[in-house]
């Protein structure tokens, strides 16, 4: 967390937290998304419609878009399919370098997209920067590793040196892309570039309200090297819209809610084609009695406050042992309150604006709901329409128990209630008590302990002594969720495999796996047998 003791703006009498003080000549949405940019930008849109986006900085329109009705989605996915064959035809090392030099043109251009995720989703900067850290990673790693993910593999065959077995990676064809606003670069073309390496096309629905960032990325690769036809966007609605992705695709990839999730598995099972689902979570911080208790507070902070609170694996629950949980209360509790609130296009604020009217009722509705149902507020629990419409403070609770809403349900939002136990035994179980299974967090100063916890939560992603940033940047490593929280894994070697199917093809030399040479059927079969046993005690696989 940045220090704050140079800071000169005074609390508000609407809350505690700090303003961070807008650096003089700092661009508006107005020098950022000119009408030639908008025009630029929305040419990759099949759409004959009109829709607009909007900042949460300041609710006011941002841009006109392009809006896709049923007929442009099939268009779209015409278009993609037509350019697809030459794309998977194009040599996986040449593909690649079209992810390699995407990885370079992020970093050199990350200023104009970090302006552009901050307008349209309200984040803080250093927040923004995490999208262009995690798809510059995700760019490098596939970049270098997708000839071996998805070169031929030799096999064993049925019969040794008689059956000789390569196992081949197709593409599957034309993806569904559906990606939400939280993370707009990460989440939609970070997602895809798998999907694009392994020769694949894509359709690509980002939300409305973050469109422009999406489309931002996909210029770059385009410039990268990618074939525009090869990759189709449509905007619209996501009831509209969405199911028309999952009606067209030969697979579909989905981040999004869970609720949203459910329907778009159904659409996928109807049709038979396969399905990632990156969905929500509820997830958990253990801090343990030996944890080292200021790393814990300041690493809480980043685990709960980013993005406001508004990402996937962002901590909402938060144990802490009783022997150090006052020590503990109060230095997270310090943390939080000190925290920068800021609405410019520059660093300096420690958490920006949530994204939407809806996301401004929910949070406003479990803390109420919390408070007066007995609940104590430590920090927050208040709105900053003094900053921007959708501001809201960073937000601690204690006291919280069923039934009130914030102690199962998905907030989404910068509120985390702290949760006091003894037993870690009972811990462990109190953090796997819910229908979601995305991230956790455990922290303590001994590793093996750590790991000893992690491999008991029931999550797709554990970090130690971290909140969620080790876990998911590490991209050899899958990430994903269990129960509720999806179906299927982004990075590492499932993260690429998912947008291809396995073929086996297995050519048969000198005899045939079937009686010959004259050999009768049961001569054959006590042959074929006894060559079993011989093949068991040779240790064949
Ligand atoms: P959402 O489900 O409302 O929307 C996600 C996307 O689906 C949007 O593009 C939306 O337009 C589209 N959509 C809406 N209705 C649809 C339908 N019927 N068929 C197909 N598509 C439809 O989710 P949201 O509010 O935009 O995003 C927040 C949620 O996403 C949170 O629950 C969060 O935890 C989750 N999320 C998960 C991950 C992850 O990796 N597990 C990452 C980010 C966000």
């Amino acid at each position: 967390m940045t220090d704050t003791t140079d800071t000169q703006a005074p609390a508000t009498p609407l809350g505690t937290n700090p303003v961070a003080p807008a650096p003089a000549g700092a661009r508006t949405a107005a020098d950022v998304v000119t009408p030639e940019v908008v025009a630029q930008l929305t040419r990759g849109v099949v759409g004959s419609g009109r829709t607009a986006n909007h900042t949460p900085f300041t609710g006011q329109r941002l841009a006109e878009l392009p809006e896709s009705t049923p007929e442009d989605v099939a268009e779209a996915f015409a278009r993609a399919r037509a350019a697809q064959g030459v794309w998977a035809a194009t040599p996986v090392r040449a593909r690649a370098a079209v992810l390699l030099r995407f990885h370079d043109l992020v970093l050199e251009r990350q200023a104009e997209v970090l302006d552009l995720i901050q307008l349209e989703t309200g984040k803080a900067r250093l927040h923004a920067h995490e999208e262009v850290l995690a798809v510059a990673v995700v760019a490098r790693h596939y970049g270098r590793r997708a000839a071996a993910y998805l070169g031929p593999k030799r096999h064993t065959g049925v019969v040794p040196a008689l059956t000789k077995v390569t196992e081949l990676r197709q593409p599957r064809g034309v993806v569904g892309h559906i990606s939400p606003w939280n993370y707009p670069l990460e989440l939609s073309v970070g997602d895809a570039l798998p999907a694009f390496v392994s020769g694949n096309a894509v359709v690509m629905k980002p939300d409305t309200e973050t469109a422009l960032t999406a489309l931002w990325a996909r210029d770059l690769l385009i410039e990268a090297g990618l074939p525009a036809e090869v990759f189709q966007v449509v905007i619209g609605d996501g009831p509209v819209v969405g199911p028309e992705i999952v009606r067209h695709a030969d697979y579909v990839s989905f981040t999004g809610s869970t609720r949203t999730g459910r329907e778009v598995a159904q659409g996928a099972a109807a049709r038979l084609v396969g399905v990632t689902l990156e969905l929500g979570g509820k997830n958990a911080m253990l801090v343990l009695r030996d944890a080292d208790v200021e790393k814990a507070a300041a690493g809480a902070v980043r685990a709960c406050f980013s993005s406001a609170g508004q990402l996937c694996i962002a901590i909402e629950r938060l144990y802490v042992h009783e022997s150090i949980a006052d020590e503990f209360v109060d230095r997270f509790a310090a943390r939080t309150k000190a925290m920068r609130l800021g609405n410019s296009l520059a660093y300096g604020a420690d958490m920006g604006s949530l994204v939407g009217e809806r996301q401004l009722e929910t949070v406003t509705r479990h803390v109420e709901e919390a408070v007066a149902k007995g609940a104590k507020l430590i920090a927050g629990g208040v709105a900053r329409p003094d900053i921007g419409p959708l501001f809201y403070e960073p937000t601690i609770l204690e006291g919280v128990q069923e039934p009130m809403a914030v102690c199962a349900e998905e907030t989404f939002g910068p509120v985390v209630s702290i949760y006091r136990f003894t037993d870690e035994d009972e811990a462990v179980e109190r953090v796997n008590a819910t229908a979601y299974g995305l991230n956790a967090s455990v922290w303590t100063r001994d590793g093996r302990r750590g790991h000893a916890i992690a491999a008991r939560l029931r999550t797709g992603t554990v970090n130690i002594n971290d909140g969620y940033a080790p876990a998911y940047g590490s991209v050899q490593a899958p990430m994903g969720g269990m129960k509720d929280s999806g179906i299927g894994r982004r990075h590492g070697s499932e993260g690429i495999l998912k947008y291809t199917e396995a073929q086996t093809v297995a050519h048969q030399r000198l005899i045939p796996l079937a009686p010959s040479f004259g050999m009768d059927d049961e001569k054959y079969a006590a042959f074929m047998s006894r060559s079993l046993k011989v093949m068991k005690a040779l240790r064949l696989r």
